[in-house]
């Protein structure tokens, strides 16, 4: 017994020592990712429901690497926040993103905003306003060339850099998207505090409409809560005709899922919008 509990204790060590070494490895290759050009970023359509029109864009961001093929952002970017990488990797994500809008712009394909993701470590870190400011300023993209999409609990974190990067933001007329939203807290005060442009209601809501009566009630509350407070509401996850017609009768503003398109590289969107395509 003595000896099976040294040979648990072994497998024990050696499989955290597995999942040490492979997260180890994985940050060194992520380390190198931007440089050896295996980063991209893909974008997803976001569509209004009243009009059938694209709205913005999300700039979801892909990892392909030589050996490992495609990596992703779920596996990732955890790596990249905990390691501190998520400082670069976020600001080549800033960079690539205007430079995409301003070709964009420029070709007269698209005016609409390209939304991006932020974690809270870049938001933690100092200088964020400044990546953003200069990265557009650049391009001579004005500020609603882009959106900001951030987890809820961002919005009410006590990190006094994460309060002043938030209030720098909006003051340089960025608009905000809260992501995810239903997931996080509870605590909704920080809605009425700050000026948001829209709530995503989170897929795990969606995925259940309109087959179950309580997903409907939420994603319904949601809805009726975010246009009361003059923001719009988006339902992400949209992958079946069903759920974009509950959507519609609950008059959920915008729509963004598989049913449209999923995400994909930028040349592949453009050949969708130029169909025209029933979106
Ligand atoms: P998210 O921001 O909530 O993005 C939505 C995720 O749902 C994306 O997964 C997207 O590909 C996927 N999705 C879109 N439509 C559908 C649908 O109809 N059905 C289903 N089942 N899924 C759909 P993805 O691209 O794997 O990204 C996962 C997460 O990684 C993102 O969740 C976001 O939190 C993070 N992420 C992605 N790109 C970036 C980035 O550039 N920076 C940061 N900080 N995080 C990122
Ligand atoms: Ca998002
Ligand atoms: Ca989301
Ligand atoms: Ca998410």
């Amino acid at each position: 017994a003595k000896d099976e509990g040294g040979n648990r204790y072994r497998f024990f060590t050696e499989e955290m020592n597995r999942e040490v070494r492979q997260r180890v490895e994985l940050e060194a290759m992520l380390r190198n990712a931007e440089q050896r050009n295996e980063l991209e970023l893909w974008y997803q359509p976001q569509v209004a429901l009243s009009t059938g029109q694209v709205v913005g864009v999300e700039a979801l961001l892909r990892w392909h690497h030589p050996d490992r093929g495609w990596i992703s952002p779920g596996e990732f970017i955890p790596v990249a926040e905990e390691s501190g990488l998520i400082g670069a990797i976020g600001e080549w994500v800033i960079g690539r993103a205007c430079d995409q809008a301003a070709e964009w712009r420029g070709r007269g394909v698209l005016q609409v905003p390209v939304a991006i993701n932020l974690s809270a470590a870049q938001l933690r870190g100092t200088g964020l306003p400044a990546v953003i400011q200069r990265a557009l300023g650049r391009r001579s993209l004005p500020a609603e060339a882009l959106q900001l999409e951030m987890t809820e609990s961002l919005f009410f974190e006590d990190d006094v850099n994460v309060r002043t990067a938030i209030a720098e933001l909006q003051s340089r007329g960025l608009q905000l998207a809260v992501d995810d939203f239903g997931t996080g807290y509870s605590n909704l005060g920080y809605l009425k505090r700050l000026p948001l442009a829209k709530i995503k209601i989170d897929q795990s809501f969606i995925h259940g409409v309109p087959e179950e009566p309580e997903d409907c009630v939420i994603t319904r509350a949601i809805i009726h809560m975010a246009q009361g407070l003059g923001l719009r509401a988006i339902a992400e996850g949209v992958e079946r005709p069903e759920q974009l017609e509950l959507l519609r009768q609950l008059g959920c503003d915008e729509v963004q899922g598989y049913l449209f398109s999923p995400p994909a590289p930028a040349a592949a969107l453009e050949a969708r919008l130029a169909e025209g395509g029933d979106w």
